[in-house]
């Protein structure tokens, strides 16, 4: 399998080159050549698979002759060691629990699944890896947990002083070994500039081998496509296919789905869910797509102004806006909104929502109003609610329960280098800690 770039000016790539690059040369975003095709009986066979039997088989399309099939079997084996149930609430609604990796978000799906191929990777050219990452929250503490420990590989991690959650900063922070948490005096998107800017940077690129960790990474997309395999397998076979909601920010998770249709999966829609930060449903009504400064909202994994992973939506679509409308249906919702839902499904079912499920329910309630014969929808949870146990709390007034690994996090002393927002200070410190 081959990768290629959606801006089509860089040369073809095997996946080992594409993963520890992150993005392409000229700046666009790995795809694979060819959007792999599932046989049939992949399909007959999916609702008597479990997880990782799924991940192997999906993965294997991915890899090609790149990894050996039993060194893929423990790749997925390991990084999928956690529950992915299904579990309805009501007739037509299904939340597919997305939320029980370490991190407790379904950031750790790309996450660990990009550690291991990284570390298989590397091995075998026995060089050293840095991988930075910036962050608001959710995937700094999924890529941290994800590396930590791995040989041959130390994580950078960047995150916005005063802007995450406490849970959040403390699963960022609290690692040591090979993970380091620079705390910039910032705002999110001045970390991940100052991380693309490492990234391009010829003095950087002369003494280290840097990778971004960030949603582009294609590593981190793959196995965004198994668990779509993975709800269709649970929910049973039935006349009439599932519509998927997505809460989306950076949009890596619903171009997961997107390719999963692409190889075979039937898929009736798919439903872009997101809070104020609504320029991809915005793009869906106009036909353009105007970036603007993200919006500070209660689910703000998903507050990005400017979604990394549409290049890709577009690529895959060859551009016809007329395609993606059939696929992708858009929506968007006020906080207000959000905490009156997570409210309304507790009251109702006696189910927690955390406020990025909640967008995602939303998203399904709308299109099911306006769609009776959508019989059955998945909304994709991508967060437990205990992580954020605040909104939880002012939605429906009570605190979560707190599972076990959360709880462990934060009685632990936080560990994080207070960092400028500077670049030539990013510079000095990736070039000094390498030597
Ligand atoms: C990252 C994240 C999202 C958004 O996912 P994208 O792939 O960026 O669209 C939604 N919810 C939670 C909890 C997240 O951490």
């Amino acid at each position: 399998m081959k990768y290629r770039s959606t801006l089509h000016r860089s040369p073809e790539v095997s996946l080992r080159e594409a993963v520890l690059r992150g993005s392409a040369p000229d700046g666009g975003l790995y795809m694979p050549v060819e959007i792999p095709h599932l046989q049939k009986d992949f399909l007959e066979r999916l609702p008597s698979l479990a997880f990782p039997e799924i991940a192997r088989e999906v993965g294997a399309l991915f890899a090609g002759d790149e990894i050996p099939p039993q060194i893929l079997t423990k790749i997925v084996t390991e990084a999928f060691n956690f529950p992915v149930p299904l579990v309805a609430l009501g007739e037509r609604l299904h939340i597919l629990e997305l939320s029980h990796g370490p991190t407790l978000a379904f950031k750790d799906f790309g996450a660990r699944f990009m550690a291991r191929l990284m570390e298989y990777f590397v091995q075998e050219s026995g060089k050293q890896l840095t991988v930075i990452v910036a962050t608001s929250g959710d995937t700094g503490s999924a890529v941290a947990q994800a590396f930590l420990g791995v040989s041959g590989i130390r994580v950078v991690i960047l995150y916005p002083a005063g802007r995450v959650s406490d849970a959040q900063e403390k699963q960022l922070t609290t690692l040591g070994q090979n993970i380091t948490a620079l705390e910039v005096s910032g705002s999110f998107d001045d970390c991940q500039r100052l991380a693309k800017q490492a990234l391009v940077d010829p003095a950087i690129a002369e003494k280290l081998t840097l990778t971004s960790a960030n949603s582009i990474n294609i590593a981190r997309l793959i196995p965004q496509t198994f668990y779509y395999f993975a709800a269709a397998a649970q929910l049973g076979p039935s006349e009439s296919l599932p519509v998927f909601s997505v809460p989306s920010g950076n949009f890596g998770n619903l171009t997961g789905g997107l390719l999963a249709k692409r190889m075979g999966l039937g898929v009736a829609q798919f439903i872009a869910a997101t809070n104020a930060n609504d320029v991809v449903p915005e793009f869906l009504r106009s036909g353009k797509l105007i970036p603007r400064a993200s919006r500070h909202t209660i689910s703000n994994a998903m507050d990005v102004g400017n979604p990394s992973n549409f290049a890709r939506i577009v690529d895959l679509y060859d551009n016809d806006l007329q395609a993606i409308r059939r696929d992708i249906w858009g929506c968007s919702f006020s906080d207000e909104e959000t905490l009156r839902i997570m409210h309304d499904v507790e009251e109702r079912h006696g189910y927690v929502l955390d406020p990025h499920t909640a967008v995602g329910v939303l998203g399904w309630q709308c299109f099911a109003k306006q769609n009776q014969s959508a019989a059955r929808g998945i909304v994709l949870a991508t967060a437990h609610p205990a992580k954020f146990a605040e909104v939880v709390e002012r939605a429906v007034g009570a605190r979560p329960n707190m599972p076990e690994r959360l709880a462990a996090f934060l009685d632990r002393p936080k560990k994080s280098i207070s960092f400028p927002n500077r670049f030539p200070e990013l510079q000095e410190f990736l070039l000094a800690a390498n030597t």
